[in-house]
C-alpha cells in the first residue's frame, strides 16, 4: 500500500497544534460470544448486506471449520470465497490476498483464526474498502475488537502498526471452539487481560497521556480495564481448569469475555503504557520471542510497571494469580538471565523506545526501567518460591 494512504488516527481525533487531546471511545459494532455460535455465522453476516464474503483462514484452520462456515453462509444467501492465510500478517500477505479480492467484488472479509490471521484480515479489508467479520479461534489476544494490526516481515519480525479508519463490524467468538484450545492459550490472553486496567489507571491519572488513536482515555474504557482485572481474579484459575477439561462453563465464558471484550475495548480506547513497552522489548531477546506468547510477556511486564508505580502490594497481588494460573512472574520463566547486563540492557532500551512507556507519569530513562525489572523479577521469584510453579511447569511442559 502507498504509505501516503496511510491511515494515522492522530491526525484526526489530535493533531498537533490543536491544544488537549479530547476523549475518544471506539468499539467494534457488535460483539456475539457463546458456544457454537459459528454456525450461525451466515444469520450475523446478513446484518452487513453482504452477499459474497472473503473468508481468510489457515490450512487448518479450513480443515476444521469450513464447511460450517460456508454451509451457514450458504444457508443466509451468501457466497464465499476461501483464501489460505498463510501465517504470518506481513505486507506482502496482506497485498496478495487483498490483490486477488480485488476482482471479487467481495462485501466484506471474515478472518478466521489466531492473532495474526485476525490482524491480517482487518488489513485486507482496509485496502478493499469493505466491512471486517472477526471470528477469533483462541482467546489469548486482544486483537479481535481492535482497528489495528501487529505487522511483521514474512520472516516473523514486528515492524509496527497499521491503524484502520473502522473497528470490525462484527466480532464473533465460539467459546466451543476456544475451550478446545490448550489451556496455554487462554491463560495467555490473562497475562495480556490483566495489563488493561493498571496501563488505563496510569493513562486516565496522567494528563499528558494519550491513547493508541492518539486521544484521551474516557472512564468508559477505565472502568472497562477495572471489571477486566477483577473478573480475572476471581474467575481466572476456574476458566483455566475448564478449558483445561475442554469444558464451556460460565468461568470460562466470562474469562474469554474479560480476554477479548474487556481487554480489547480497555486497550484501545484506556491506553497503553509500561506492561506493553517491557512486553514488546522481550521480543528483541530471541529464544523469548521464539518460545513465549504476547501475553505472558505483557504478565512481566506488568509486574516491572506495578514496581516501577511503587506499588509493591499491587505487584504482589497480581504475582500470586499469575503463579496461580501458571503465568510467568520472574525472569528465567521468560528464558532470561537475570545476570545478564547485556539482554538487560537490550530490553530496557527497547522498553524507553515503545511509544507508550512515556505515558507514565514519572521520569523514565534505562536504567530506571531496568530496575524496576530486576526489582519485579525479585518479588516474582519470591512469589514463586512460596506459591510454587506448578502451573507454569504443566503449561510449559514440553
Ligand atoms: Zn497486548
Amino acid at each position: 500500500m502507498d504509505p501516503t494512504q496511510a491511515y494515522l488516527p492522530s491526525q484526526v481525533f489530535a493533531p498537533p497544534g490543536t491544544g488537549r487531546a479530547p476523549r475518544a471511545f471506539i468499539a467494534p459494532q457488535r460483539y456475539i460470544q457463546g458456544a457454537g455460535v459459528l454456525a450461525h455465522i451466515g444469520r450475523y453476516l446478513s446484518l452487513l448486506g453482504a452477499r459474497r464474503a472473503a473468508i481468510l483462514i489457515s490450512a487448518g484452520g479450513q480443515r476444521r471449520h469450513a464447511a460450517v462456515l460456508v454451509d451457514s453462509l450458504r444457508a443466509a444467501g451468501i457466497e464465499s470465497v476461501v483464501c489460505r492465510f498463510g501465517g504470518e500478517c506481513s505486507l506482502p500477505e496482506i497485498e496478495k490476498h487483498a490483490g486477488a479480492l480485488r476482482a471479487q467484488n467481495v462485501g466484506c472479509v471474515l478472518a478466521v483464526g489466531g492473532g495474526k490471521c485476525v490482524d491480517a484480515g482487518k488489513a485486507i479489508a482496509f485496502r478493499l474498502g469493505v466491512p471486517v467479520v472477526v471470528a477469533p479461534t483462541l482467546a489469548s489476544n486482544d486483537a479481535p475488537c481492535s482497528a489495528l494490526s501487529v505487522l511483521y516481515t514474512p520472516a516473523g519480525v514486528s515492524i509496527g502498526l497499521e491503524f484502520q479508519p473502522c473497528s470490525p463490524a462484527l466480532v464473533v467468538v465460539d467459546t466451543a471452539i476456544v475451550a478446545a484450545a490448550p489451556e496455554r492459550y487462554l491463560v495467555s490472553g490473562m497475562g495480556d487481560a490483566m495489563a488493561t486496567w493498571y496501563e488505563a489507571s496510569v493513562c486516565l491519572h496522567n494528563e499528558k497521556a494519550v491513547t493508541t488513536i492518539g486521544a484521551r482515555p474516557t472512564i468508559a474504557s477505565f472502568a472497562i480495564g477495572e471489571i477486566c482485572a477483577q473478573t480475572l481474579f476471581e474467575q481466572g484459575a476456574a476458566a483455566a481448569a475448564a478449558v483445561a477439561d475442554h469444558v464451556v462453563n460460565d468461568s470460562l465464558e466470562t474469562v474469554v469475555e474479560a480476554n477479548t471484550l474487556l481487554s480489547g475495548l480497555g486497550f484501545e480506547s484506556g491506553g497503553l503504557a509500561a506492561a506493553h513497552g517491557y512486553a514488546q522489548s522481550f521480543t528483541a531477546i530471541p529464544v523469548t520471542k521464539a518460545e513465549y506468547l504476547h501475553g505472558e510477556m505483557v504478565a512481566m511486564g506488568t509486574l516491572a510497571q506495578l514496581v516501577l508505580e511503587s506499588r509493591p502490594e499491587e505487584a504482589r497481588r497480581v504475582a500470586e494469580f499469575f503463579a496461580r494460573v501458571g503465568l510467568p512472574v520472574h525472569l528465567e520463566q521468560l528464558a532470561i538471565e537475570a545476570g545478564d547486563r547485556s539482554a538487560l540492557n537490550t530490553i530496557a532500551d527497547a522498553a524507553l523506545a515503545f511509544p507508550f512507556t512515556g505515558n507514565m507519569p514519572m521520569r523514565i530513562d534505562a536504567a530506571v526501567l531496568r530496575q524496576a525489572l530486576l526489582a519485579a523479577d525479585e518479588l516474582g521469584a519470591a512469589v514463586s518460591r512460596e506459591a510454587g510453579d506448578a502451573s507454569y511447569r504443566r503449561l510449559h511442559a514440553a
